[in-house]
């Protein structure tokens, strides 16, 4: 679509008179890190998410909160105006002091998703052990050999370096757990890195203390399960321990735990299957649960899966954010 006719689309004239016709779609927004000052990953800055979030209140949208979204849907409700939700995934401690603050000063009305082995300082997530430990990889390049498959890594550039940790992460989801622990380990061998290494800064996690804080200031926190390990990757029997354990300590440490569960990773068939969709179901502690599949959403749909509900990633532009949040594209994830 040229982009004449997109601004004139997504304009606030036609797209308050669209809003006010579509009327009921939802999109939730998915939120992972701030941006680092070393440009180690793509984030999120706090002066971004900020313009957003202005651009949607001027152009009439509602700010939910997904735990609302889901009931609502439940009880089939309609809301009046297009609505906006947003979450944030993991819980490191920069996203409670650079992005929940901004949410929170705006009545967003978020929910984060935490990782509890990693707010119990049991352990930082092994995707984020093998993002730290390539960033600061000091070798160039790498032939890394792990269960029969030789992985011919390039470090030479930052985008070299995003590309050798995306094959990395996604080659390690594929792996049962015990497996997993080995690969990391030999990975972090390979490049002279540290095994009991703890995390950086960047990689601080939330503490309870710090999670409470936040919760009295308005955001809702909710489970992420336990190890940040794919549950494709993990047996129903762990599955159910960590449903269980993740529940039992955010009901133990805060006051009012989200009933909406996280999905770690979040791709369907990939990452979680039918059969995972409906564990989490039979524990009786969720109204329903998101994933990380794209695509703007009705109430009607999430009413009918509630234990799929697709959110966007947080885009990296203003623009993005216009069309992702727009009527456009949710007529165009309805074809
Ligand atoms: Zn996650």
């Amino acid at each position: 679509m040229s982009a004449f006719l997109y601004r004139t689309l997504t304009s606030r004239p036609i797209a308050s008179l669209m809003n006010m016709l579509v009327g009921h779609y939802v999109t939730i927004y998915m939120i992972h890190r701030p941006r680092p000052l070393d440009g180690a990953y793509d984030g999120v800055s706090p002066e971004l998410l900020e313009q957003c979030i202005l651009y949607a209140k001027a152009a009439g949208f509602e700010f939910a909160s997904v735990d609302e979204v889901i009931e609502k849907a439940l009880a089939k409700q309609k809301p009046k105006h297009p609505t906006l939700c947003f979450t944030l995934d993991d819980g490191y401690q920069d996203q409670l002091d650079q992005l929940v603050p901004v949410l929170l000063k705006h009545q967003c009305k978020p929910t984060l998703f935490t990782i509890i082995d990693m707010v119990e300082g049991i352990d930082w997530p092994w995707d984020s052990r093998i993002s730290d430990a390539i960033w600061n990889a000091r070798q160039s390049q790498l032939n890394f050999h792990f269960n029969n498959q030789t992985f011919v890594l390039d470090f030479s550039t930052p985008e070299k370096k995003r590309i050798s940790r995306r094959e990395l992460t996604r080659f390690g989801k594929s792996l049962p757990a015990n497996q997993l622990d080995q690969y990391v380990a030999s990975l972090l061998n390979a490049l002279d890195v540290d095994p009991h290494k703890p995390a950086p800064s960047n990689y601080k996690p939330s503490s309870w203390n710090s999670l409470r804080q936040a919760e009295k200031a308005g955001l809702r926190i909710g489970s992420h399960a336990c190890s940040h390990r794919v549950f494709s990757a993990l047996s129903d029997t762990q599955i159910k321990s960590e449903l269980q354990r993740a529940h039992d300590l955010l009901a133990h440490e805060l006051e009012n735990p989200s009933r909406v569960f996280c999905y770690p990773s979040g791709r369907a068939l990939s990452d979680f299957s039918e059969q995972h969709t409906e564990l989490v179901k039979n524990t009786n502690f969720f109204i329903g649960a998101v994933t990380s599949m794209p695509g703007n959403i009705s109430l009607r749909q999430i009413e009918q899966q509630p234990f799929l509900v697709n959110r966007h990633s947080f885009p990296a532009s203003f623009e993005k954010f216009v069309r992702y949040s727009s009527w456009l594209e949710y007529i165009r994830s309805r074809i």
